[in-house]
């Protein structure tokens, strides 16, 4: 079975390929020579990937999924969830997003906070979402060097190293990211 993985990010490529089962072939938008950028500019993780995997589908005509992932933070109603990325503005850094949460959280108790993952799937022209979530909360500050984006600052249930501490290896077991994988391919195991 071959799959696209509507992404341009081969970090991600790479960590999908690690927990597929040999059956299945995913290609990424460079295998196929998609180069555009594709918006996302829905407001729920949900919409943007299922945006990211119509676009690819339209062009392919092709089996194909897309990911979209965000820091839920409970006290701040979710906040910054779809925007994570852009949560300081649209340079997209890391040390300012993370400097702008510690700053929104200054004073306040409740620390919960979840990674979502959501994966859209076209499979014979059908729409399926999956989803995949670890929870844990904010830290009071940054901790560790691994990793990217919040990872310095989340702690996940049951640990109490950030996410920026532990492993790639380690953090891949217990990822929203491989959550939502593994619920991918149970159902592609399936067909
Ligand atoms: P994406 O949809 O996977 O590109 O994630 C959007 C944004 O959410 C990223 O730019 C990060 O700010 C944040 N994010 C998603 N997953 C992670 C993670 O595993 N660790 C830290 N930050 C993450």
């Amino acid at each position: 079975m071959q799959l696209v993985f509507a992404t341009h990010n081969l970090h991600k490529l790479e960590e999908v390929k690690t927990l597929l089962h040999s059956n299945i072939t995913v290609l990424s938008l460079k295998d196929i020579n998609y180069t555009d950028e594709i918006e996302e500019n829905e407001t729920t993780l949900e919409g943007n990937a299922l945006i990211k995997a119509k676009t690819i589908f339209k062009s392919i005509q092709e089996n194909c999924f897309a990911d979209d992932s965000g820091l839920l933070v409970d006290a701040l109603n979710g906040e910054p969830g779809v925007y994570s990325a852009r949560y300081a503005g649209s340079q997209k850094n890391d040390n300012d997003n993370m400097n702008k949460l510690l700053d929104k959280l200054q004073g306040i108790e409740n620390r919960k906070a979840q990674f979502k993952t959501v994966l859209a799937l076209i499979f014979n022209e059908k729409e399926y979402l999956f989803e995949g979530i670890v929870h844990g909360v904010i830290a009071h500050e940054k901790k560790g060097t691994h990793g990217f984006g919040y990872d310095p600052i989340f702690i996940p249930e049951g640990f109490s190293k950030s996410f920026a501490e532990l492993t790639s290896s380690e953090k891949s077991l217990i990822s929203h990211r491989s959550m939502a994988l593994k619920n991918l391919i149970t159902f592609l195991q399936n067909k």
